[in-house]
């Protein structure tokens, strides 16, 4: 379930991303492509010296230091290419990596709480751990030498039916016992090497634990015992450990096996073609040593293929988070002011029993609506798919009768719960709106009636390792944000704590100044709050149960009625 919370991109759309990126580098991407070809092309040089040697040795005359040092030479060039392609291939896919890695950060700093909440311990701490660090490491690792192997395979071939299509076709018997030799083991070995990891690990295990417990086995003359359970669990370690050196034994032996008909194959034909005068033995050297060649690089790319293909699977998981909307960049377009409100058929859950159960509520434009109810009636819940930070698993919301791409810009939510960030108060209340000029600031404190802030002064340290603030005042923090955030629509959540009662009716005061103007649901845990509302509705078990305003349902003695009575018993 989580992991479809968060989008996984299509291998398509991944290698279109990376692609993009290797574009917008030309020069670097050009120059690392024409270094690993012109690695990989070195590679065939020493062969075909090589052959051509023989045939000076075949025919008798001549001297053979050109041969070794145009050998030299070939060794030296292949080296040094091989090396740089394999820096400017690393470097190249850790730059594009970069990028890649950026867009990731941004994009979960920007999801929505709902989804953080709900994903971050799982998906997306997976996506921007081990799925960033599996790709780095292919990327440095793999990479380079995928790249090479492939290049090396693909012109060897190239170099062998260049030289003569015959001996390259006879080679290539060897190939189908190749990659079944390789089908043969690659799924034999891995669980043998998950055994052995866990069968040492219990060993270790076995051993620390008896001499952490020493005292213990001691006491009670037990040594005997814990010795044969070491023993025991050394012997099935070990007799792993030979299980997999029989099989990497067996394995050599059909990899040979393969080579060397190949090989035989590609002499035999040899021999017939220098026999007719076709080709020289010089050729069927270089041939011999082409197809010999082929058999390294070929192996990394099978033995590798695990690698790669995990690590693609991570890449698509990051280009998946990588493409999500940039709700940063995203224009927050504003609705009319005041527009009109509606819930429609919203249904919840958390995975558990449903908590909303097909929910419609409509606000008129510039409505005040408290939301009453017992702890734990789906209160929060509903704030929370209104204020935009939670998807419902039914049900829309619309403004003006109109579905919203991010309802988050056009709907402020001051929550149960306020957090104060550590710096000054005028930091704390300029998250709403970083551009806001300090007038605009003290502006949206007085509003809310926030007094204290401009007298306790703006660059009051508070937050973590700051000034502590009271609940009511850090309520009072956030109605000023939501003030000069200026949404259309506010959603608050009145705080659960009582406070006392005379900071409590401030605090209702400063909720309405905040408020006023913009279309608004109010989850009033004190009832006087709801009074106050243009309407109220009372929530039980997810449902709406009563509606209407606070004189309507009094008198209409129902649970809001039993509610209102009980609380103004409480004075
Ligand atoms: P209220 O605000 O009316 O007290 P809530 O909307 O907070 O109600 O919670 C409604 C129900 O959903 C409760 O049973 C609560 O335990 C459950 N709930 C709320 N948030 C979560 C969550 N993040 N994960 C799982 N269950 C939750
Ligand atoms: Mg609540």
């Amino acid at each position: 379930m989580t992991d479809q919370l968060l989008p996984v991109a299509t291998g398509r759309r991944a290698g279109r991303v990376v692609a993009d990126e290797l574009r917008a580098r030309p020069l670097a991407a050009s120059l690392t492509a024409l270094t690993a070809v012109c690695a990989a092309a070195a590679g065939l040089i020493a062969p075909t010296v090589l052959g051509r040697l023989v045939d000076a040795v075949d025919r008798g005359k001549g001297t053979i230091w050109p041969f070794v040092w145009a050998l030299l030479g070939a060794a030296l060039l292949s080296a040094v290419l091989t090396g740089l392609s394999a820096v400017l291939i690393a470097r190249l896919g850790e730059t594009v990596l970069a990028r890649l890695r950026e867009k990731v950060v941004d994009r979960a700093l920007h999801l929505p709480s709902a989804t953080l909440d709900r994903v971050r311990g799982g998906d997306l701490l997976s996506r921007v751990g081990d799925d960033v660090a599996k790709v780095a490491e292919a990327v440095t690792s793999a990479l380079p030498q995928v790249a090479g192997a492939g290049l090396t395979v693909l012109l060897t071939l190239v170099g062998l039916g260049a030289l003569d299509w015959r001996l390259a076709l006879a080679g290539m018997v060897a190939l189908p016992l190749y990659v079944t030799a390789l089908r043969w083991y690659l799924p034999r070995s891995a669980p043998r090497y998950a055994a052995e990891r866990v069968a040492m690990g219990e060993r270790s295990q076995a051993l620390v634990s008896s001499v952490q417990g020493a005292d213990t086995v001691h006491a009670y003359a037990d040594e005997a015992r814990h010795r044969a359970v070491v023993d025991d669990r050394s012997a099935s370690a070990l007799g792993i450990t030979l299980g997999v050196f029989r099989l990497f034994t067996d394995f050599g032996w059909r990899m040979n096996r393969a080579e060397y008909l190949g090989l035989a194959a590609v002499l035999g034909v040899g021999f017939f073609l220098v026999r007719s005068g076709d080709v020289t033995v010089g050729a069927v050297t270089t041939a011999a040593l082409l197809f010999h060649r082929l058999f390294g690089p070929l192996g990394l790319l099978l033995f590798t293929f695990d690698d790669v293909q995990s690590a693609g699977a991570s890449l698509v998981r990051m280009v998946g988070v990588a493409d999500l909307p940039d709700a940063a960049a995203a224009p927050r377009v504003r609705t009319a002011a005041r527009p009109a409100v509606e819930l429609r058929g919203i249904g919840h859950s958390y995975g558990g029993p449903p908590v909303l159960v097909d929910v419609d509520l409509a606000l008129a434009p510039g409505e005040r609506v408290a939301l009453v109810g017992a702890s734990g009636a789906g209160k929060t819940t509903l704030a929370g798919v209104l204020a935009g930070g939670l998807d419902p698993a039914v049900g829309q919301v619309l403004l003006d009768g109109e579905p919203v791409a991010d309802l988050r810009a056009q709907v402020g939510l001051v929550s149960q719960e306020v957090h104060v960030f550590a710096g000054s108060l005028a930091d704390d209340v300029r998250l709403a709106r970083p551009d806001a000029t300090d007038a605009e600031v003290v502006a949206a404190l007085e509003t809310v009636g926030a007094g204290w802030a401009t007298a306790m002064g703006l660059d009051t340290v508070v937050g973590d390792g700051g000034r502590e603030l009271t609940a009511p005042r850090a309520q009072q923090l956030a109605l000023a944000r939501l003030v000069l955030a200026d949404p259309p629509v506010a959603v608050l959540d009145e705080a659960t704590a009582e406070a006392g009662s005379a900071g409590a009716r401030d605090l209702e005061d400063a909720a309405l100044a905040a408020t006023a103007g913009r279309t608004t649901l109010v989850v009033a845990h004190r009832l006087t709050q709801a009074a106050r509302a243009d309407r109220v509705v009372v929530l039980a078990a997810g449902r709406v149960v009563e509606e209407g305003t606070h004189a309507e349902l009094v008198e209409a003695g129902g649970r809001y009625a039993r509610l209102w009575t009980a609380w103004s018993a409480r004075g």
